[in-house]
């Protein structure tokens, strides 16, 4: 993963190949902004970056083979590691072009990382601890793992200048497996960095926020984003679409699809609409309420819709009655308001309105 190819995070990207091009990098930082924009595969770059030898890699032909001493043989069963059959070139070989701060991608280094083999940068997260734990993969990072990860801090370099370890969405660490952190945070061994990456950091500690170098990433533009989900396979006319309903967020647009196609199941006067819908949200209830939002975020661009094409009357007057309570709902649900409450006021009301669900996910707004 190298910095260019980083979609959008322009001026972020540019702090951080300063980082790396002075080698003045911050031992614990926070890389924060909301879910799904890439600050996962941006700490992947910078750790990529921070160990890149700039020096190709290339296959050695093998050597002939010899025949095999007994001695030999008794060596190889002492677990020696087995000759490799490839090596990198000495340094004084020519260099591998790469932007300033950013990694080449081609270097021994580079591949380790791409394949996540590289014994230096190490990725910490609720799969990784399912793994290291022997267990089901659970919701929280727990102080356990926090645990090794400190005696990993505590080891030293194995074959580059830093030890990079990235602990992703952070905000899964229960309280106590924060507090185990703190020490590693504040002075970790020399060339060492921990990333933490959060969507919610204020969900985390102050006292780890206070330890961690912020380092900001904000949503990205709707061209983006359409030209991401182009990229992932989507259809012209879906991607711009979801783009439009993604609030700058790969992980939004994935949602907003997701709403979409459970809307087009429901039907228009179904008593149990809001139950039927809210069956296929997640179960965790921040993730439930930020579907919600989405929904109410869809509900708006179409009733705008709806209402600049109605002519003045009583139509008219109902979808400017209708704008300003979705509007009011969609403030309600950045507060402490039932989000089932919220999802069945919005369905029951476009219904009242004389909004079909249609038209509540028509898709003429986005074009
Ligand atoms: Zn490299």
């Amino acid at each position: 993963m190298t910095f260019t190819r980083i979609s959008g995070h322009e001026k972020t990207i540019r702090r951080l190949r300063s980082l790396v091009e002075t080698g003045r990098v911050p031992p614990a930082m926070i890389f924060h902004g909301p879910a799904g924009i890439g600050k996962f595969p941006a700490a992947l770059a910078f750790a990529a970056a921070l160990n890149c030898t700039r020096v190709p890699f290339v296959e050695k032909t093998s050597p002939p083979p010899q025949e095999e001493s007994l001695d030999t043989l008794f060596a190889a069963s002492e677990a020696a590691p087995p000759a490799p059959q490839t090596a990198e070139v000495p340094a004084a070989q020519p260099v591998v072009p790469a932007q300033s701060g950013d990694s080449c991608g081609l270097c021994n280094s580079c591949l380790q990382a791409k394949s996540g083999a590289h014994p230096d940068i190490r990725i910490v997260d609720t799969a990784f601890q399912a793994a290291l734990l022997n267990e089901d993969e659970s919701a929280n990072l727990k102080i356990d793992t926090v645990r090794e990860l400190t005696r990993w801090t505590q080891q030293k370099p194995m074959l580059s200048p830093w030890k990079v370890f990235i602990i992703r969405d952070a905000e899964a660490l229960v309280p106590q497996a924060q507090n185990a952190l703190l020490k590693t945070l504040e002075a970790p061994p020399a060339n060492t960095v921990l990333i933490l990456t959060a969507a919610r950091k204020n969900a985390l500690l102050s006292t780890i926020l206070s330890r961690c170098c912020p380092v900001e990433f904000g949503p990205l533009s709707r061209s983006v984003v359409g030209a991401l989900l182009l990229a992932q396979g989507a259809a012209p006319d879906e991607a711009q679409r979801l783009a439009a309903l993604a609030r700058g967020s790969l992980e939004k647009a994935a949602e907003a699809g997701g709403i979409i196609a459970r809307l087009a199941k429901l039907r228009a006067g179904d008593p149990s609409r809001a139950f039927k819908f809210a069956a296929g949200l997640p179960r965790d209830s921040h993730l439930a309420r930020e579907e919600v939002k989405t929904l109410l975020e869809l509900a708006l661009a179409n009733i705008r819709i709806a209402w600049s094409a109605a002519e003045a009357g009583p139509a008219k007057n109902r979808y400017t009655a209708l704008l300003r309570r979705t509007l009011e709902l969609r403030r309600m649900a950045d507060r402490n308001v039932s989000y089932m409450q919220l999802l069945e006021i919005t369905l029951l009301e476009s219904e009242r309105a004389g909004l079909k669900l249609e038209e509540l996910l028509g898709t003429e707004v986005f074009n």
